[in-house]
């Protein structure tokens, strides 16, 4: 029997080992999948061996110390430094990122041109990544300074949440996104009344937090926006993962996959 799992803090809500195991079940995968708390990335790899696993899932806050001790890294995921999804291959750990286009999935059809992400973490960074590959103009901002290097080495237009109503002038965004993890602590990533002046002149607010109801797309929806929560970013982004954990066909995982997630989301 093939072991799978996803690693994290806090970990208790994932709804991963759901939609994995019914679609494993269906496809008639002889695998399970299960949950780890992680308190610390430190031992990870010899964790992930010593478990005999042959692919995991990586989640808050570790994609970016995961990628650092994977022996290889493979397509978006080496521009974005962070994995999602990591498998076994001749004793070596090998990375992969399927948040990004887990996230683009959501948008494709929306004819989005400018993009503000909230937040500098992991998430924040696929999808800066995702959104610069299809041509989409991206500020970042962030609570803190240190965490936006990675954004300017790359060329993005970033400022800190201090400073964002002067970075971002009258700049009207197709989408505002929280990648932070503020909705976790259920508090809103800005200053309310800077959150206010920049919902004024946007369409769309996304919070990547799913489960429960979040007061940042709250006041999204008082202020008028369309609201996107981040339930189908888990189906989206656990499709392909579930792909390179079996070498199975992404068709053929997406209806059972769509099918768990359809029976426990409520949203
Ligand atoms: P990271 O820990 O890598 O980054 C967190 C970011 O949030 C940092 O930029 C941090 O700022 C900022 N932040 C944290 N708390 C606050 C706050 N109270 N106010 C303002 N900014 C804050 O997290 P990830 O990028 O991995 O994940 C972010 C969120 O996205 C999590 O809630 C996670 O569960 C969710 N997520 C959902 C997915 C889905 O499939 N729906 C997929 C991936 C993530 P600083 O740099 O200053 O510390």
């Amino acid at each position: 029997m093939k072991l799978f799992a996803v690693f994290g803090n806090p970990i208790a809500h994932s709804k991963s080992p759901i939609l994995h195991n019914y679609t494993l079940y269906k496809l008639k995968i002889d695998a399970r999948y299960s949950r780890y708390l992680l308190d610390s990335s430190k031992d990870f790899r010899e964790l992930f061996f010593l478990l005999g696993l042959s692919g995991a899932n990586i989640t808050l806050p570790y994609k970016e110390d995961v990628a650092n001790i994977c022996d290889e890294i493979c397509g978006i995921a080496q521009k974005i430094g962070a994995v999602n999804t990591i498998i076994k291959k001749d004793n070596k750990i090998i990375g992969y990122n399927t948040d990004a286009i887990g996230f683009y999935k959501n948008i494709e059809s929306k004819n989005i041109k400018n993009a503000l992400i909230l937040g500098a973490g992991g998430s924040a960074k696929a999808i800066a990544m995702i959104l610069k590959e299809k041509n989409i103009n991206v500020i970042i901002s962030n609570r803190s300074k240190k965490n936006l290097s990675f954004f300017d080495e790359k060329g993005f237009e970033t400022c800190i949440n201090d400073e964002i109503l002067e970075c971002t002038k009258k700049i009207e965004f197709d989408i505002i996104i929280n990648a932070t993890s503020s909705s976790i602590n259920n508090t809103l990533p800005l200053q309310k009344d800077s959150l206010e002046s920049l919902f004024e002149r946007s369409k769309i607010a996304f919070d990547l937090m799913y489960g429960k109801e979040c007061i940042f797309l709250e006041f999204a929806k008082i202020k008028g926006l369309d609201t996107i929560n981040g339930s189908k970013m888990l189906l989206y982004q656990a499709i392909p993962a579930l792909s390179i954990f079996t070498n199975i066909d992404e068709t053929k995982i997406k209806p059972h996959m769509e099918y768990i997630y359809n029976i426990i989301n409520h949203d």
